[in-house]
């Protein structure tokens, strides 16, 4: 077994361990590496991604990126201008700009993974940031303090075999996903999941409000559509439990029968032509309110820590946010020594509220939206998402409020 030091020897104790390079672990390499830690990131692909998630990025996410000088990351990628959103009820529809503020007030939409791809590229050219393919397969322990004292991961030699290894760091932050591997030995919290979103890829598809996301409140549940490049648009059916079938045709004949009459009809030519050509994609929509980080020398963020619906599309948002809450958290004048672990739980504490007023919001809001969306045949909540729907007709503060604190 051979053994890794997270990048050069150093004896402030700067060095940490980044376990994935989504978008949290991608951005988080690049700023804490720009700021003078050595970082040591571990993903198990470097590939492009080719993930049906993470494909609109609220404005909130946009100024993100901006703070953290990482806004390059969504050029080249010909990503697609939002303006805000287009509401459709059966005969009536509302617009749903973003508020206007000093600055441009816009989101983007884009392919997942060209933007992922972005993102490691500026964390493998950041400076102090060393990038390893493996799989982490185990984080260590020490078993007296119970402290992570680094990771095990696999790597594949150049015949293909995989061969164990071992980084030590002082600190080691767990980015790896929705379905986190480590997050059970860390949160006591469940996650649990109300439905699945299935993706298809339209081609050249008209949609009636271009330049803006697209949120049908179909029966029994939201369908969602945003153009991801000059010829593709996203649509994300979300279907309530479990799954119809897509080997005996169940998943396909649902499309067709409930799905495709609900859609505009300007759309539904293309809907057709993906269901019968694109593979159908599936993710699990997943709720994990936020637990604070207690175990020393490990932090766990990003989905791994906390997810909420994404109807909303908040979670890139979120995880970009606390790249910036967790680099002031950790900044080397409050925190010279990642060892010193009185230091860093009491900046996780802190960590814990800096994120709140953003990350409450944007996860009440998808689960909230969400309930009121998925009404199905509930007379109640039908009622309380005609309410809804008329409120935003209202126009001015009625729609301001909501979708700003929507777009983070
Ligand atoms: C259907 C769906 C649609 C969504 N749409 C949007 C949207 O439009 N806008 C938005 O803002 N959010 C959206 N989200 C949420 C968003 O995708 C996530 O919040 C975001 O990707 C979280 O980033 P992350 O870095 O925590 O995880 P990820 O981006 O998933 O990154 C995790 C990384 O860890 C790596 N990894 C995993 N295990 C290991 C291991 N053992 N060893 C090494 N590497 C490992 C993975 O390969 C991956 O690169 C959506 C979610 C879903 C489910």
């Amino acid at each position: 077994m051979m053994i890794v030091c997270a990048t050069r020897a150093d004896a402030s104790g700067s060095r940490v361990i980044v376990v994935g390079a989504g978008i949290l672990g991608s951005a988080l390499a690049a700023t804490l590496g720009r700021d003078g830690r050595n970082v040591l990131v571990i993903e198990r692909d470097w590939s492009e991604p080719d993930r049906i998630v993470g494909e609109l990025l609220q404005p909130g996410g946009v100024k993100a990126l901006q703070q953290l000088g990482l806004e390059g990351c969504l050029e080249g990628i010909d990503a697609i201008t939002c303006n805000g959103y287009a509401v459709f009820y059966p005969n009536e529809e509302v617009l749903l700009p973003y508020p206007l503020d000093k600055s441009h007030n816009e989101g983007k939409s884009f392919h997942h993974g060209r933007f992922v791809s972005n993102l490691r590229k500026a964390a493998k050219e950041s400076p102090n940031v060393t990038a390893l393919e493996g799989t982490v397969s185990s984080l260590i322990t020490c078993p007296v303090s119970d402290r992570v004292l680094g990771v095990s991961f696999s790597q594949k030699n150049a015949d293909g075999e995989s061969a164990s290894q071992n980084a030590y760091a002082p600190l080691t932050i767990v980015a790896d996903g929705c379905f986190s591997k480590f997050r059970k030995e860390y949160i006591t919290k469940d996650v649990t999941c109300s439905s699945n979103f299935v993706g298809f890829v339209l081609t050249d598809c008209p949609l009636p409000h271009p330049n803006h996301g697209h949120v049908v409140l179909a029966k029994p549940s939201p369908i969602l559509l945003y153009q991801i490049g000059t010829h593709d648009t996203r649509i994300l059916v979300d279907i309530p439990g479990k799954l119809p079938s897509v080997s005996n045709g169940d998943l396909k004949k649902y499309m067709m029968d409930v799905v495709g009459p609900q859609l505009p009809k300007a759309v539904q030519p293309s809907f057709l032509k993906a269901i019968e050509s694109d593979r159908p994609r599936s993710m699990p929509n997943s709720w994990l309110p936020p637990s604070t980080n207690r175990r020393e020398g490990v932090i766990l963020l990003g989905d791994a820590m906390n997810m909420r619906h994404p109807l909303t599309g908040g979670g890139m948002t979120v995880a970009l946010w606390d790249v910036i809450h967790l680099r002031k958290a950790l900044a080397r004048d409050v925190v010279p020594d990642l060892g010193e672990s009185t230091r860093v739980m009491a900046q996780m504490v802190k960590l814990h509220w800096k994120r709140k007023p953003l990350a409450s919001v944007v996860n009440i809001l998808a689960q909230a939206l969400y309930k009121l969306f998925s009404a199905g045949d509930d007379e109640n909540m039908k009622n309380l998402q005609k309410a809804c729907f008329g409120y935003f007709k209202l126009g001015g503060r009625c729609v301001s409020t909501p979708v700003g604190l929507l777009g983070g």
